[in-house]
């Protein structure tokens, strides 16, 4: 199965996307994480996309649509994907719909998940995350056992230099200008699910097991 999730900034896509994913056996492509882990290999096209993501504005879509071209077609895709941050706008959906049909794939799903702005902003503020395995946590809602410990490999948690909140706020324009638009685009799309993502993440669990059972 080929997914889709797609909504603002700290509406838990990553969260939940990791749960799911390992759920269907299927791998998860986080686009900010490829893009973190170019910045860190300190490659050409890492350090060009760095600007973009500290200043909370969309990496240029040449630089990532290239990128997912390349995952989603290598082998540990062949099972199946999740995209979580891809596409981001309406050119980056048209590029991925191109894309997948010269690759003769199909997406099952398309999952928006929403919360309230008040509800992104604490979600993006208190978050860490692991610097090892990427899995999240909130320093409230969700802290690990042991501060500053990833409870799954025992990595150093941090926080993200674009959780500061002028770039959260700067993101969430960037959200509402660009990405918003990709609701009309999928809300008539075969397999388009709406989640209402505020609940707890146990809850919001089981409306996209739902959504993904159709
Ligand atoms: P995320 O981890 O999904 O919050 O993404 C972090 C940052 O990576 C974003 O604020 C953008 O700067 C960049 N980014 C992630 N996905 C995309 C995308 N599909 N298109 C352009 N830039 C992206």
């Amino acid at each position: 199965m080929n997914v889709i999730l797609f909504g603002p900034p700290g509406v838990g896509k990553g969260t939940q996307g990791v749960r799911l994913s390992e759920k269907l056996g299927i791998i998860q492509l986080a686009m900010g994480d490829l893009l973190r882990a170019a910045v860190k290999e300190g490659s050409d096209l890492g350090v060009k996309a760095k600007a973009f993501m500290d200043a909370g504005k969309l990496v240029p879509d040449d630089v990532v649509v290239g990128m997912i071209e390349e995952r989603i077609t290598a082998a540990d895709a062949k099972a199946g994907f999740l995209l979580d941050g891809f596409p981001r706008n309406v050119p980056q959906a048209e590029a991925l719909a191109a894309m997948l049909d010269k690759h003769g794939l199909k997406i099952e799903r398309v999952i928006f998940m929403d919360a309230p702005e008040s509800m992104l902003l604490e979600r993006l503020s208190g978050r860490l995350i692991c610097r090892a395995c990427g899995f999240g946590f909130h320093r409230h809602y969700s802290p690990p056992r042991e501060e500053g410990c990833c409870d799954r490999c025992s990595g150093e948690l941090y926080q993200r230099d674009d959780d500061r909140e002028e770039v959260i706020a700067q993101r969430l324009g960037v959200y509402q200008e660009q990405t918003q638009p990709l609701l009309d685009y999928y809300s008539s799309a075969d397999g388009f699910f709406k989640i209402d993502a505020a609940g707890e993440v146990a809850d919001v669990y089981k409306a996209l097991e739902k959504a993904v059972q159709g």
